[in-house]
């Protein structure tokens, strides 16, 4: 699912700064609009020194084509175009001297950015993937500088690669947590008592000298490491949607805003997909006890969530959450029967390949894994080689077209009634693979991807509504 962070960070820095770290998402820097109001967020509360952003919306998806082998150079241009063209719509709002300044940035940027996707189209490599996909916030970090300074706050562009050092896991890299401690002690802490500084969220940089990548969603994480290495009081998470809700709204309109929440439950719901917050976000913030809060950029007077350690209610039912390209391996070989170290051949398998196992249920001579396969993924997938792989050892079958549903809850391996409040509300859906009994906090199952919606929805109503 993802890498935890190597090591807990052991330096103290900056105890006197009481400061705030702010990520903006795609959405809230999608065009000049969303920045101006993003721009007021944080001149309305002067706490907020740090501003981490994501690249703006749909640019990310357009870099991920251009990262993939075999593109045509017309399509290559193509991309570029509609690159240009998300990003010069906020700038041409500028002043024209700002605008012009920033349009020779962002055509060098797009400049290097043709050579690499050419470059990637005749040798693909991971490696390259990664430099390419970073140019999304790349571009939309230098702009959001600029749009805070034209409502006088005093914003500047800060190279998150100074300090975001990890290891050569390209797609989904690993940061070293200490050295970004260090290095922030170092380079960050002493400008941001002078300056709103402006990064990146999502990307890094090996010791080689590469851009890495954290994996799709990484902005989250990126902010909550920072908050971490900077020991903040505070991380914002601003969004499209007033908070964390009990279900994704755009499932059901009946979904509605949690106002606080623990962080066990928030990083469950995280794992389990819930979109809102990338899987690996509240570690760190776990870590150094820094209140998260979950609001729209759009509202922010409308509040948001709250995410701390203690909240008021631990209740049995907190939120459902849906992860979509799922897919389902199942491993079955009667040698299994009364042996020993049949499965960590297989787990040895998977490790060598990097993949990660979500939900495992096992019978005496099969066992099920699922794995999360999203088609907009930037990291290593269940390939042919794998399940060729696992062939010489066992008999094989995969399916996709399947989405895990997660009912986070507290108590939820002791409490009663479950089978009626959940899977009797779900009668008429095949339910393909449960897992129930391993975490107090979450009840996890399998159904076919045209169910899932209806589950939810169905469920939701049973247990929130
Ligand atoms: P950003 O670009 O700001 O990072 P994302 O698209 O990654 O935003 O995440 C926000 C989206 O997460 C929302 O628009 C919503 O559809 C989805 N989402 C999924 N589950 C939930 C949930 N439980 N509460 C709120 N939003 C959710
Ligand atoms: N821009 C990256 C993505 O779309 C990272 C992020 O937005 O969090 O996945
Ligand atoms: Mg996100």
């Amino acid at each position: 699912m993802f890498q935890q962070a190597q090591s807990q960070s052991s330096e103290q820095p900056n105890q006197n700064l009481a400061m705030s770290v702010a990520k903006f998402g795609g959405t809230s820097v999608a065009d000049f609009p969303a920045m101006l109001r993003c721009a007021h967020i944080i001149k309305n509360d002067t706490r907020n020194r740090l501003v981490v952003v994501s690249a703006s919306a749909g640019v990310t998806n357009h870099l991920v084509r251009l990262s993939q082998a075999n593109i045509s150079l017309e399509e290559q241009n193509q991309i570029i175009a509609a690159i240009r063209v998300i990003q010069l719509n906020i700038t041409q709002h500028l002043t024209s001297s700002v605008e012009q300044a920033l349009n020779t940035e962002i055509d060098n940027l797009l400049d290097q950015l043709a050579t690499l996707a050419l470059n990637q189209s005749q040798q693909h490599s991971v490696k390259q993937s990664d430099a390419i996909l970073a140019f999304g916030e790349q571009l939309s970090s230098r702009i959001f500088a600029q749009v805070l300074q034209s409502i006088d706050v005093n914003g500047a562009y800060f190279n998150v690669q100074q300090v975001m050092k990890t290891n050569s896991l390209y797609g989904k890299a690993v940061v070293d947590v200490e050295q970004l401690a260090l290095a922030c002690n170092q380079l960050l802490v002493p400008k941001l008592s002078q300056q709103v500084l402006v990064t990146q969220g999502f990307i890094g940089e090996d010791g080689l000298g590469e851009t890495t990548t954290l994996g799709r969603g990484g902005s989250d994480y990126s902010a909550a490491l920072l908050a971490e290495a900077l020991n903040a009081q505070n991380l914002a998470i601003w969004t499209d949607v007033v908070g964390i809700f009990t279900t994704d709204p755009r499932i059901t309109e009946q979904a509605r805003a949690i106002k606080e929440i623990s962080f066990g439950e928030a990083a469950e719901m995280a794992t389990f997909g819930a979109k809102i917050l990338h899987p690996a976000t509240l570690i760190p913030a776990m870590r150094r006890n820094i209140p998260v809060f979950v609001g729209s950029s759009k509202e922010p007077e409308k509040g948001g969530t709250q995410i701390k350690q203690k909240v008021a209610s631990n209740p049995t039912y907190r939120s459902i959450a849906l992860r979509r390209e799922q897919t389902l391996v199942t491993v079955k070989s009667p040698a299994m029967l009364h042996a020993s170290g049949f499965l960590a051949q297989v787990f040895g398998i998977l490790a060598k390949h990097e993949l990660s196992v979500d939900l495992i249920t096992t019978s005496e001579i099969s066992v099920a894994l699922t794995f999360d396969n999203p088609s907009d993924s930037t990291q290593s997938l269940l390939t042919s080689t794998v399940v060729q792989e696992l062939e010489q050892l066992c008999e094989v079958s995969v399916e996709h077209g399947l989405s895990l549903v997660a009912v986070i809850g507290n108590g939820l391996d002791s409490a009663k009634g479950i089978g009626q409040s959940i899977f009797q509300t779900i009668n008429d859906t095949n339910i393909r693979l449960i897992c129930h009994g391993a975490s107090a906090n979450n009840l996890c199952f399998l159904v076919d991807e045209q169910d899932a919606n209806h589950v939810v929805e169905k469920l939701h109503s049973a247990l929130f509504v």
